[in-house]
């Protein structure tokens, strides 16, 4: 998507430790119209399939997949993220480490919000190391449902975990891929 790998050039802050900064427009302040238009490519992509809903993770994917389900007319749902085991019955869990916090949670999503005749599509705003997605993809299995693909607003492509999962056979679309990134350029993915 081009408007994204300019917006991420105009925008975008390279942080110690590879992290990029996408605060002003996707992030923390986010940029709506934009937004939506994530959400429409996003449908746009996934248009063949008979997505029954969308998965994220809370807090940064929400607005993507709220996006997306709204252009794909499905309801969006968030996984919440926990510091400790919930051993409740009546959610099905995972284990994530986070890339940025550098510590693992466990994410949940309560089981009434995800049924055997779903075909999940998972959003999230990066994939780096792939852990996000795939506890997502986790708790999508754990609920006897259907995987249709994750779409990622932006994949950091030298990280790997993106082309591992295309290589299990997992529908991957991500919206812009950074091939690599330093203080003072950011390079795509042709
Ligand atoms: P992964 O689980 O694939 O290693 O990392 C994905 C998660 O970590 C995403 O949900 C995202 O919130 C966060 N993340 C990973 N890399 C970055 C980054 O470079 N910038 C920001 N803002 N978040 C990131």
């Amino acid at each position: 998507m081009k408007a994204l790998e300019e917006k991420i050039l105009k925008e975008g802050k390279v942080l110690p430790g590879n992290v990029l900064k996408v605060g002003s427009f996707l992030n923390q302040q986010m940029d709506s119209d934009f937004i939506m238009e994530i959400g429409n490519e996003i449908a746009r992509l996934f248009a063949g399939e008979k997505i029954t809903k969308v998965l994220t993770v809370e807090s940064s994917g929400i607005a993507l997949a709220v996006a997306a389900g709204i252009a794909l007319h499905v309801p969006s749902v968030f996984a919440k993220k926990h510091k400790s085991a919930n051993m409740s019955k009546e959610v099905y869990t995972a284990a994530v480490y986070s890339y940025t916090h550098k510590e693992t949670y466990e994410i949940a999503v309560a089981k009434e919000y995800l049924e055997k005749d779903d075909v999940v599509l998972i959003v999230d705003d990066f994939l780096a190391n792939g852990n996000a997605v795939r506890g997502l993809m986790k708790i999508v299995e754990e609920a006897g449902a259907g995987l249709c693909g994750c779409a990622i607003a932006i994949e950091k492509g030298f990280q790997g975990a993106g082309d591992e999962l295309r290589a299990q056979g997992i529908r991957i679309e991500s919206l812009a891929i950074v091939d690599s990134m330093t203080d003072e350029s950011v390079t795509f993915r042709a």
